[in-house]
């Protein structure tokens, strides 16, 4: 299965795309993630310059998100893709490299959630400031207030999203390059919309559902 997880930032499309990978078995691919763990190895070459740019909540280039996402994904025969494409130009390119290997998407899932609920979810996500895992106060807190149930080390605000400025700049890239991807992929018949207000179990359940009609 070639997944792509979409909605706004917080929604909560790394905990679906956890679960989706190890229920399929295939790898979770996060430009997100990868441009964190770019970050935390500290070194000034120029991909790790240009990976700090997202601290300021802005994006990177189109050339290096594709790069990103392309050297995670060459060797996969399936995979779920959250937070690219991030763009059209990105979704253009995804499909030209999937073309050129001779396969193609099967779904992009939308997660869909009130302006509201979502402010609550991105209020009370925190991440481990050592190994990135993530936790949120209310939903999926950690056993020890404040520390990581994996390594121990504090919980922190995500760097990008850690003053409402960089949340709004944020919310505007989101709606201004990503939302447009929407008509992009339905005119492509991909396009599965999810109520994703719940809590994670049922909204994993909802995107199972609609899976289960592809399979
Ligand atoms: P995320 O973990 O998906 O919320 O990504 C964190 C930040 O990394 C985003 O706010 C962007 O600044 C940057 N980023 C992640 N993926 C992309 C992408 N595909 N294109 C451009 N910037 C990205």
């Amino acid at each position: 299965m070639r997944l792509i997880l979409l909605g706004p930032p917080g929604v909560g499309k790394g905990t679906q795309g956890a679960r989706l990978s190890q229920a399929l078995s295939v790898p979770s691919v996060s430009t997100g993630a990868l441009l964190r763990a770019l970050i935390a190895t500290g070194n000034e070459t120029p991909r790790v310059l240009e990976a700090r740019q997202i601290l300021s909540g802005a994006f990177v280039s189109d050339t290096f998100a594709n790069q990103l996402a392309f050297e995670a994904i060459r060797t996969q025969r399936g995979f779920v893709l959250d937070g690219y494409p991030r763009s059209v130009s990105q979704a253009e390119a995804l499909d030209a490299f999937l073309l050129e290997r001779g396969t193609a998407l099967d779904a992009v899932f939308l997660l869909r959630i009130s302006d509201l609920a979502l402010a609550a979810r991105v209020a009370g996500r925190r991440v481990c400031s050592e190994c990135g895992a993530t936790y949120h106060l209310a939903i999926a807190p950690s056993c020890q207030e404040g520390r990581c149930d994996l390594c121990g080390a504090g919980l922190t605000l995500r760097p990008e999203e850690d003053q409402p400025g960089k949340r709004l700049l944020r919310r505007q890239l989101y709606e201004a390059q990503t939302v447009p991807l929407c008509a992009f992929y339905q005119e492509r018949g991909l396009l599965r919309e999810i109520d994703a207000e719940g809590l994670p179990e049922v909204v994993y359940n909802k995107i199972c559902e609609s899976l289960f009609g592809l399979i």
